[in-house]
């Protein structure tokens, strides 16, 4: 007997789950485009090499060692991670009004952000796109906070709902809060162009909106680590005070290793000390101190001109490789099989992830008959493609269409 035997088992997560699934497939042919990690053109995990260089000059260096972080962070990694995101020509940056601490990664600064809005901005909701990474809702539930949804993605066009969008945060409660994916927005792939950016900014500053920025794929998306933040500098230019969530998994590969930062632009350098300081108490009471190592092998890198360069480098090779996919799999559908149906979003839609528009039928189908795993939702990570299973994979869906 136990005395938590009322604990329920919680539901099993989707992606696990299909993970688990692909590994148990004997299936020759097998595709797994279920997870949210890149995969090289072997289909294997890839460590960028700029990181294995700074790694090595790292830990060779007769000062590294295993101390505690202090609660706000590596102060080298910090400052340029708010720098990479907000730009060198942000004002706030130049006038010191920029509050950053390091986090657990994108999760933990999402948290993070969480508990300073339960915090500081008490009873404030946060609207969340619909759908949007499952993680920002669990994470609310946990710290406690009310979601609201606003209309993102519309079936029909496979695109964003851009009227839907501009209508929900118009009528959202005043002052309330809003999270926006940055780019590449997980799990559609879909990302407002930059005049849509200004109507949302817009829209915002008709509510009074706190806005919230998760950005998990800077330079990841596109390949270029401006236009991937152009949205945030631009609420930044028309004024916003903003908390903006980095993550530092998909950009440098470094996953396992937890790597993230919490940059906040706010109205003076006293609010930005004093932010600061607060979030760096909020860190001590969830975990203390945050992981060292990524953390310093993202410093040395971005921190060194040279290895920087090389890193841009890394992300074209990424970014890339996953564009010739999407550019091949609506290739092969358009011109070799002749698909029914229009599939250029296949094309159109941005980084990690696509929004396929097939049913969930139809995906069960794919991963029962021809052991191609994606999400019940039609999700599919392109990076799980690659050279040797693109077109089984098109073909795969071919079949599943028609
Ligand atoms: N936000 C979004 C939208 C994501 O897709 C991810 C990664 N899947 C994250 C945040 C954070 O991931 P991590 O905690 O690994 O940095």
């Amino acid at each position: 007997a136990s005395r938590y035997e009322s604990v329920p088992q919680p539901p099993g997560d989707a992606i696990f789950g299909i993970v688990k699934e692909f590994r148990a497939s004997t299936h020759p042919s097998k595709v797994n485009l279920s997870i949210g990690a890149y995969r090289d053109d072997q289909g294997q995990p890839w460590v960028l090499p700029v990181v294995k260089k700074a790694e090595l000059q790292l830990v060779q260096s007769p000062s590294y060692d295993h101390e505690y972080l202090g609660m706000e962070g590596y102060a080298p990694f910090v400052q340029a991670a708010s720098l990479l995101v907000l730009g060198k020509d942000s004002k706030a940056i130049k006038e010191g009004r920029v509050a950053a601490v390091q986090t657990v990664s994108g999760t933990g600064a999402i948290r993070l952000a969480y508990e300073f809005y339960k915090n500081y901005r008490k009873d404030a909701p946060i609207l969340l796109p619909r759908p949007t990474w499952p993680n920002h809702p669990q994470i609310a539930v946990e710290a406690g906070i009310k979601t609201l949804e606003y209309r993102y993605y519309d079936a029909k066009t496979k695109g964003l709902d851009l009227a839907g969008m501009l209508e929900d945060i118009k009528a959202a409660p005043p002052r309330s809060i809003i999270l926006l994916h940055a780019c590449a927005h997980n799990p559609t792939g879909v990302d407002p162009t930059p005049e849509q950016w200004k109507q949302i900014a817009e829209a915002c500053l008709s509510r009074d909106l706190d806005v919230f920025f998760d950005i998990a794929y800077q330079g990841f998306a596109s390949g270029d680590l401006g236009r991937d933040a152009w949205a945030v500098r631009h609420f930044e230019e028309r004024g916003f005070e903003l908390f903006v969530a980095q993550s530092f998994s998909k950009n440098f590969g470094l996953y396992g290793e937890r790597t993230g930062a919490l940059t906040c632009v706010v109205g003076s350098k006293e609010t930005a000390a004093k932010v600061t300081a607060q979030l760096g108490r909020l860190t001590r009471a969830l975990v203390s101190n945050c992981p060292s190592h990524g953390a310093k092998i993202a410093a040395v890198v971005l921190n060194d001109p040279a290895l920087y360069a090389e890193w841009e480098d890394n992300l074209q090779t990424m970014s890339k490789r996953i564009q010739t996919m999407r550019d091949q799999v609506f290739d092969i559908l358009t011109k070799e099989l002749k698909t029914p149906g229009d599939w250029t979003h296949i094309k159109n839609q941005i980084g990690m992830f696509s929004y396929t528009g097939l049913t969930k039928a139809q995906c069960t189908a794919l991963r029962k008959d021809r052991a191609v795993f994606l999400l019940d939702s039609g999700r599919i990570s392109v990076a799980g493609l690659n050279e040797g299973n693109v077109r089984y994979f098109a073909e795969s869906l071919d079949w599943a269409v028609r």
